[in-house]
């Protein structure tokens, strides 16, 4: 047969779009989804066929069946949800692709409580007249860091604009060279400080700067010194800033408040644990900074919100500032942050029941039995086609926190003749609960100190999943 005669006979055997809804694949779709929905995605696959035979295509399954089964995996993967949850095993804590912070239960409780129904927000119950939502947390960060007010908004980066725009549009912000930092989704401070309308003043070189560079640097138009924590680099060697104390002694002198980013802001000093060299948010206050502003979602564990603590009088401006209006927290972020917060209150209850904080302290040795559990459970999966070994390994605290530092932990490796491990770690992100893993020097690694015990069983599972469909 010519090819053209081919071709307008395989155009005349394509079904009627009822023929493949009358299929019992379609019908069973029927009870889940609309049915003007189903015939939609039916006239699409028939039209896509009908492109295909036009486009020259001559190996094409038309039969309802094939036709049938190609409509209900479409109607059913654009009703699954595109944005879910997914297992970390790549050993970074703090990941910023994978929402950073996983939350605490309790705060999964707050957040559950409040989505359902009415919250009084902005509702003062003792008095029954208008509340303000800060109100909520303020107390509980005063109390947490010893700060005399606090504001929370939208993110960190929401806060140093706010902050700058407040306190220094139209005027001088000092900051030294060797804080001039760019975070993540390229947030650089000099763009941040443009867009407030401030200023920048780089004072001192990349590696020192002195207490006369800032001297030097204040006159009459400064509205404020900046400190930035260079939370995601570090500059090691031949280096000098002056301690926070004396920035804070010489700017007050001349009559200037000090701003500090500190980035991460943790509340637990993890140095106590052998882990970085992160500043508690309380030694910025205690300081005598007048402005500290940190994340909610990196070190803290909790919601992603941008905390501001200090001095009640800056406060006081930062909330009157019409911008704050924009930046607002929303009720479920407060509900989260909230309850996290109060984990704090008993240091020792944050430590267990934070996750980041937890996943941090957790040692190599009480890593180790979850590295068996689920080293069994994969040596399972692959029998004689993959060889599954437990090795030393290093995890990282991420989210631009504490980059320098190495938590030794365990990695579960698969090595393989057998099976294409790329390919593994492609079908490892398709299958129903994603696992994200790592692959170098020709192994596929799960560090388990980001897999939280009740995940191994899952891992194993869609691990077997990948491996099904490696054929
Ligand atoms: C992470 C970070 C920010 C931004 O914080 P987000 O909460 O991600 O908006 C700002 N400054 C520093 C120094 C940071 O490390």
């Amino acid at each position: 047969m010519l090819a053209k005669d081919l071709r307008s006979e395989l155009l005349r055997s394509l079904p009627a779009v009822h023929r493949v809804l009358d299929h019992p694949l379609c019908l069973e779709l029927a009870g889940q989804y609309s049915h003007k929905w189903i015939s939609k995605v039916a006239g699409d696959v028939i039209q896509a066929a009908r492109e295909r035979i036009l486009a020259g295509e001559m190996q094409i399954d038309l039969t309802p069946d094939a036709l049938a089964q190609a409509v209900a995996e479409r109607v059913k993967r654009q009703f699954a949800a595109n944005y879910r949850p997914v297992i970390n095993a790549t050993g970074v804590v703090l990941h910023t692709n994978l929402g950073r912070a996983p939350l605490a239960e309790a705060a999964v409780k707050a957040i559950e409580e409040t989505a359902r129904g009415y919250t009084n927000l902005e509702l003062n119950l003792a008095t029954g007249e208008r509340g303000s939502r800060y109100a909520h947390v303020e107390e509980l960060i005063c109390e947490l860091t010893g700060a005399e007010a606090a504001l929370v908004v939208n993110n960190n980066a929401a806060a140093v604009l706010l902050i700058l725009t407040e306190m220094a549009k139209g005027k001088k912000v000092i900051l030294s060279r060797g804080q001039l930092v760019e975070i993540g989704g390229s947030f650089r401070v000099s763009e941040v400080m443009r867009a407030s309308g401030a200023t920048l003043v780089e004072v001192g070189t990349t590696n020192k700067t002195h207490d006369y560079d800032y001297e030097r640097a204040i006159d009459d138009e400064t509205g404020l010194v900046l400190r930035v924590h260079t939370s995601n680099f570090r500059i090691v060697g031949f280096t000098h800033q002056p301690e926070l104390h004396e920035l804070v002694a010489l700017s007050h002198a001349r009559g200037v408040p000090v701003f500090e980013d500190l980035g991460s802001g943790s509340l637990v000093d993890l140095r106590r644990h052998g882990i970085g060299d992160e500043p508690t948010v309380g030694e910025s206050v205690r300081a005598g900074v007048d402005i500290v502003s940190f994340s909610g979602d990196k070190l803290l564990g909790g919601a992603q919100a941008g905390i501001i603590v200090g001095k009640q009088e800056y406060i006081k401006r930062l909330k009157k500032n019409q911008m704050t209006r924009a930046l607002r927290v929303d009720k479920l972020t407060l509900a989260a942050l909230e309850a996290t917060l109060r984990l704090y209150l008993d240091e020792e209850k944050a430590k267990r029941e934070v996750p980041t904080v937890w996943m941090l302290l957790r040692t190599a040795e009480e890593l180790r039995p979850e590295a068996e559990r689920l080293a069994a459970g994969l040596a399972g999966v692959f029998g004689e086609r993959a060889v599954v070994e437990i090795e030393h390994g290093l995890s990282q605290v991420g989210g631009g926190s504490l980059p320098t530092e190495e938590l030794p932990t365990w990695h579960v490796t698969v090595r393989s003749r057998h099976l294409s491990l790329t390919e593994l770690e492609h079908q490892l992100r398709h299958v129903p609960m994603p696992v994200m893993t790592t692959f170098k020097k020709e192994a596929l690694h799960f560090d388990v100190r980001t897999i939280f015990p009740r995940e191994i069983d899952a891992v194993v599972k869609s691990v077997r999943d990948a491996s099904d469909r490696l054929g």
